[in-house]
């Protein structure tokens, strides 16, 4: 398996530093809103390796973090006039019923920041111990970013091209700063801002320092994999390799894997630029594995530019495996018990075939466009191959071939049967009955496993109405 490491700049073969074993940080949102589609572009890649390497046979450690403190959270919550939790609590939860309509499975550890102060302090202490960071007069700590020599070797800059070779570039406010590049760890509280008390001052931890102390406490010093968008590579994970590594003394990352951007007309969908869509907007109009199949449709590392056409091509490919897979559904129904004779013996060896060009593209730094257009050449060949009359097992094991492709791109394309109506009626009145015999544990599993189909019941005086969601 080949993936491209962003630190050596080139595609590596991939070999984890405990065999049989992968660890895998992901840099999770900042929770002040909605998620918007760029945000779920990472969402939806890692998962998608998280996916394809357990079913290589890994056992995936898969932790991403939620930031939830940050500015933009603070000046929610005083907008609102609530506690930071409230803001970060709720974004939170709207997060994860996005994740998982998108089909993105919950991490092994979803730590939260806020949970992890005391790990922070701890690692501040050891970089000031070791001479790597230092306290300003205002009790800001800093990382002392010469200190650490091999600063630069992710983005790929050097120190002085950085340090734009001038050091009155220090803006105001920063004059504390020792060099333009040295970054905060820890700072003061302002008022009215949720603050923990450290040794240097009540205050609260820089963003980097998260990420390096959440990694290695889930994770340990050492990874396999750590992830998140392009925009990240500088300074964010410069600066978290710079801390743990200087405090780790060990490499931290073995493989850094970056998405690009997802665009729109061309420029970075973003919640500062305002030109977003969340994805809560988007599945008023679509199924969200639509929007799933959208992003898996090119390679990670390819720029991808959202626009309402693609978006339609999206529907269209994705129905046309879900019309495949319930046209065998529909011919299974009256299909014939019987041993595949030899052509369908023959079919089924060839539909093998897809399986393993679909693991060559996914081998090729998870390569999913192609991947997706090795579906739909098998798709195309089930259609032809499928008839009334081929086999139960036939048939079963084509649908096996798709769904198993489809599967690992975390595609949903196996449509539950619609609850029909009458059925729903029968539902009801047993809930009723149910109620009159006091059997209220029976009538709320009714109105659970309706809710579960998404049949909303209500309850009026002219007796139980329903509606599909
Ligand atoms: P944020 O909440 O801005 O910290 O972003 C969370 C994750 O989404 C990070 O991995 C970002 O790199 C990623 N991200 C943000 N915007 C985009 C975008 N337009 N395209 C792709 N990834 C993005
Ligand atoms: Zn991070």
């Amino acid at each position: 398996m080949k993936i491209y490491n962003t630190l050596s700049g080139k595609k590596e073969e991939f070999e984890p530093k405990e065999a049989g074993k992968v660890s895998m940080y992901v840099c999770g949102p900042t929770v002040y809103n909605l998620i918007h589609i760029g945000n779920a572009r990472p969402m939806i890649i890692f998962d998608t390796v998280r996916r394809y390497m357990e079913y290589k046979g890994y056992d995936v450690n898969f932790v991403s973090n939620f930031t939830d403190v940050d500015d933009k959270i603070i000046k929610k919550a005083i907008e609102e006039g609530v506690d930071p939790s409230v803001i970060s609590e709720r974004y939170i939860e709207e997060c994860k019923k996005d994740m998982k309509a998108m089909n993105v499975r919950p991490a092994t550890t979803h730590p939260k920041a806020t949970n992890e102060i005391e790990g922070m302090i701890g690692m501040i202490e050891e970089l000031i111990a070791k001479g790597h960071a230092y306290v300003a007069k205002d009790g800001t700590v800093y990382f002392k970013t010469r200190s650490f020599r091999e600063y630069g070797k992710l983005s790929h800059k050097n120190l002085d091209d950085l340090r734009g070779g001038n050091r009155s570039l220090l803006v105001s406010g920063e004059e504390q700063k020792e060099d333009v590049l040295d970054f905060v760890l820890w700072k003061p509280k302002k008022d009215g801002e949720p603050y923990w008390e450290a040794p240097w001052c009540e205050g609260r931890p820089g963003w980097h320092i998260e990420c390096s102390v959440m990694s290695k406490k889930y994770l340990g010093d050492e990874i396999d994999i750590h992830a998140g968008g392009e925009d990240l590579i500088f300074p964010h994970h410069e600066n978290e390799i710079a801390q743990s590594e200087a405090a780790n003394g060990k490499a931290f990352a073995r493989y850094w894997m970056h998405n690009a951007f997802l665009n729109i007309d061309n420029r970075k969908m973003s919640k500062s630029e305002g030109n977003f869509f969340t994805v809560r907007d988007i599945s008023e109009k679509y199924d969200l594995q639509i929007l799933r199949f959208f992003m898996l449709s090119a390679h990670y590392r390819s720029p991808l530019n959202f626009s309402a056409d693609l978006m339609e091509a999206a529907k269209s490919g994705y129905d046309r495996i879900v019309t495949s897979v319930s046209n065998l559904d529909y011919l299974l129904e009256n299909a014939p018990e019987r041993e595949p004779d030899a052509a369908e013996r023959a079919d089924m060896e060839a539909a093998k075939g897809y399986m393993a060009k679909f693991e060559e593209a996914m081998e090729d730094d998870f390569n999913t466009a192609d991947a997706i257009s090795v579906i739909f050449e098998l798709v195309k060949f089930v259609n032809t191959k499928a008839k009334e009359q081929s086999s139960q097992t036939f048939l079963q094991a084509m649908k096996k071939e798709i769904v198993t492709l489809t599967d690992l791109c975390g595609l949903i394309v196996e449509k539950e049967a619609e609850i029909l109506d009458e059925d729903i009626e029968k539902l009801i009145q047993e809930r009723q009955s149910a109620r009159k015999e006091k059997n209220f544990q029976r009538a709320d599993e009714i109105r659970d496993e309706l809710q579960k189909q998404g049949i909303i019941l209500e309850d009026t005086r002219e007796g139980v109405k329903w509606k599909r969601a």
